[in-house]
């Protein structure tokens, strides 16, 4: 049994997918006019945790995510420069540069993260006509008007526009952030479509029933999410500040549209803080994973360190709290070292089971990952655990962690221990062939493992990778 808390609810619910045995899941995505900055990835590494825990527990989950790369105005809300048109000005680049280096830049980041790529990475410039469709939809349901600078949403339509916020109007005006626009019917209405100024040429602009201009920023999510999930999924994932505006204006969308709720769990993350203070690219204090690894750290400790707290409680980052973590990751990886054992078992029957189940329990309730990182140390330390039972229960966590720990731990053994990660991975794929009873593909992985020099033997124990001598 999961348990996720739910925003919609503001409570802990019992997770239940709407197909059984399938996840449906959004997460939103990177605006790629800079780098994204490790606040961000604190969030990004939330969802890659939540999907791994879903895949844990035997549910195959599509996962889908956006990319932002039109759009996405300065101020978050429908006035000032698009945030990639700014970007682009000042790198001396087209939108369409910066957008496609910020993208592949996002992407190595993610991977140093061990981020699983999701099955589909959707971005806004390529689904403009999906938007369009939506926001014709709008219109012709009466939910959308058209004012001197573009087509906006009539949020005095919606039934219970601002739910899931729960804030009162004033609130939501607040958090809305919006310049005042006296042609806007009530000041929580929001842009579908941009015109292009009339007096400059926008790099990025599209035509459409209504003019030449742009989507606006909150179409992208409920067009492309429902595309590849269907008009109801089961969980849309995010950072905290994206409630107030961004989803609540994506919920109202969808509902205008569909005419009944389509998302089930709202999952957010607290943020990542600097001083205390929220860490932004606009207030100047954001760190990069490459400013981390200049200053000497594997990008997998700050992994590590966004597991010292739950997902829901803010986090302070400071370079002393990095050394720490640091520390306690180089000290796992060093502690599972001593205990390998050549040649390396994989098997996935091989687990001490009473750690594996309170494992689960913690990482099912609402993803409880520091209370979980210290069930990885109890049987670090538990000495009555043989060391290949506690490697393949480690491995069996690091599943969900994503921490490259027995990978990272065979590397520290040094040159005549050292397995890639690749052929570990293989010798996983082909475990679970095994216990599968596809014979065919579990030999075609075995010629793989030869072919790149190590072979593979099945005993009673499980199977065991060593090199080719
Ligand atoms: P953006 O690129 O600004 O659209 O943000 C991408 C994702 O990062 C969104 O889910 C935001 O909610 C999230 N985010 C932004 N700043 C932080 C922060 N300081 N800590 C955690 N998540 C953040
Ligand atoms: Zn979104």
């Amino acid at each position: 049994m999961i348990k996720l808390h739910n925003s919609l609810s503001r409570k802990k619910e019992i997770f239940k997918p709407i197909t059984e045995g399938i996840v449906k899941m959004y997460a939103c995505g990177p605006t790629v006019y800079d780098y994204a900055h490790i606040g961000n990835f604190r969030t990004y590494i939330m969802e890659d945790v939540l999907r791994r825990i879903l895949k844990y527990n035997d549910l195959s989950v599509l996962y889908v995510q956006n990319i932002t790369d039109v759009g996405h105005l300065v101020g978050d809300g429908d006035t000032g420069e698009d945030k990639m048109e700014k970007g682009a000005k000042a790198a001396g680049k087209t939108a369409w540069e910066i957008a496609k280096f910020f993208t592949e830049e996002y992407l190595k980041d993610s991977h140093k993260l061990n981020i699983l790529d999701p099955n589909v990475s959707a971005r806004a410039t390529d689904h403009i006509a999906d938007q369009i469709a939506m926001v014709k939809k709008l219109e012709e349901l009466g939910f959308a008007y058209k004012i001197s600078d573009g087509i906006y949403f009539d949020t005095s339509k919606s039934k219970n526009y601002g739910e899931i916020a729960q804030l009162d109007k004033e609130g939501l005006r607040e958090g809305a952030r919006v310049e005042k626009n006296p042609e806007k019917r009530n000041e929580t209405d929001f842009a579908l479509w941009k015109f292009s100024p009339k007096d400059k040429k926008r790099q990025m602009e599209w035509n459409s029933p209504w003019g030449v201009g742009f989507p606006g920023w909150h179409i992208e999510c409920s067009a492309m999410s429902t595309k590849y999930l269907g008009e109801t999924f089961d969980v849309h994932a995010g950072g905290v500040d994206l409630l107030p505006v961004h989803h609540t204006n994506e919920i109202a969308q969808n509902e205008a549209v569909f005419g009944h709720k389509t998302i089930n769990y709202w999952v957010h993350g607290a943020f990542l803080l600097v001083n205390g203070g929220r860490m932004g690219k606009s207030l100047g204090n954001a760190y990069t994973l490459v400013d981390l690894e200049k200053r000497g750290f594997d990008p997998l400790v700050f992994r590590y360190f966004v597991f010292s707290a739950s997902y829901r409680q803010p986090l302070n980052f400071t370079w002393q709290a990095m050394e720490g973590a640091s520390r306690s990751y180089e000290n796992i990886i060093q502690k599972i070292s001593d205990i390998l054992e050549e040649p390396l078992t994989v098997d996935k029957n091989y687990l001490a089971i009473e750690y594996v189940n309170k494992f689960k329990e913690l990482i099912n309730n609402d993803m409880a990952l520091p209370e979980a990182l210290s069930i990885l140390w109890e049987i670090i330390k538990d000495k009555a655990v043989p060391n290949k039972i506690k490697i393949n229960t480690i491995a069996n966590f690091d599943e969900v962690l994503g921490l490259s720990l027995i990978e990272k731990a065979v590397t520290k053994k040094g040159e005549g221990f050292n397995i890639p990660e690749e052929v570990i991975a293989l010798s996983k794929e082909r475990e679970l062939a095994r216990s599968n009873k596809d014979w065919k593909k579990s030999d075609e992985i075995r010629k793989k493992i030869i072919d790149m020099g190590f072979e593979i033997k099945d005993t009673d124990a499980g199977t065991k990778v060593s090199l080719i001598k």
